[in-house]
């Protein structure tokens, strides 16, 4: 079988497991329900690697919510680094203006995808703006960015799994975990 027909063989180890994304889950998601205390809040998601995450954190959250999703896409890069120039290929359906927002992430790397996407949704002029991300690998930040909500701190590697791609495959894995090098060397 070749490697990218088995999903699990292509990665080595496991950094978080189904119960531990969703204990933090939880635990995120009691902190914003009552740093937040019965007001209405708008979640803003960025597809495609944030979906599972949203979808869970939402189910955590006992408050009013709103949620709306945007996809966005890096020019040049490679598949593995970003270049932080972001183009917008799906923008919010509604206003923001006036809303407190959360903007729920997957993973923080560089930061430069972020940094585009909080200037950006400062000038829809929201009541206030936060931000949650699950992973974040501090290592690697180019651009320094004001976290509210962490959900694990993550080593300089390149992960999977949970929403998180190489080549749009591995989402659908239930845990996080880290992609053998000769994965994406293969792939030249
Ligand atoms: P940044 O702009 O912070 O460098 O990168 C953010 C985006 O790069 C993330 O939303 C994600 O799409 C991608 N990314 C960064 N690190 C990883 C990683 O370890 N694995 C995967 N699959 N994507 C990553």
């Amino acid at each position: 079988m070749s490697r990218t027909a088995d999903l699990h063989a292509d990665v080595g180890e496991v950094l978080l497991t189904e119960d531990d994304i969703r204990a933090k889950t939880a635990e995120l998601g009691r902190r914003i329900t009552a740093d937040y205390a019965g007001r209405p809040l708008t979640l803003v998601s960025v597809l495609k690697g944030s979906l599972p995450f949203m979808a869970d954190l939402m189910r955590q959250i006992d408050l009013p919510l709103r949620i709306d999703l945007m996809e966005v896409s890096s020019y040049g890069g490679t598949a593995t680094e970003t270049s932080g120039l972001v183009r917008i290929i799906k923008d919010l359906s509604a206003s923001i203006s006036g809303e407190d927002v959360l903007l729920v992430e997957d993973i923080i790397d560089t930061g430069l995808t972020l940094n585009y996407l909080v200037r950006y949704l400062r000038g829809k002029n929201p009541a206030s703006l936060r931000i949650c991300t699950l992973l974040d690998k501090p290592a690697r930040r180019l651009v320094d960015i004001p976290v509210d909500y962490r959900g694990f701190e993550i080593p300089d590697q390149f992960v999977v799994g949970y929403g998180l791609d190489y080549s749009e495959r591995y989402r659908n894995l239930r845990f996080v975990g880290v992609l053998r090098p000769e994965v994406y060397s293969e792939a030249g």
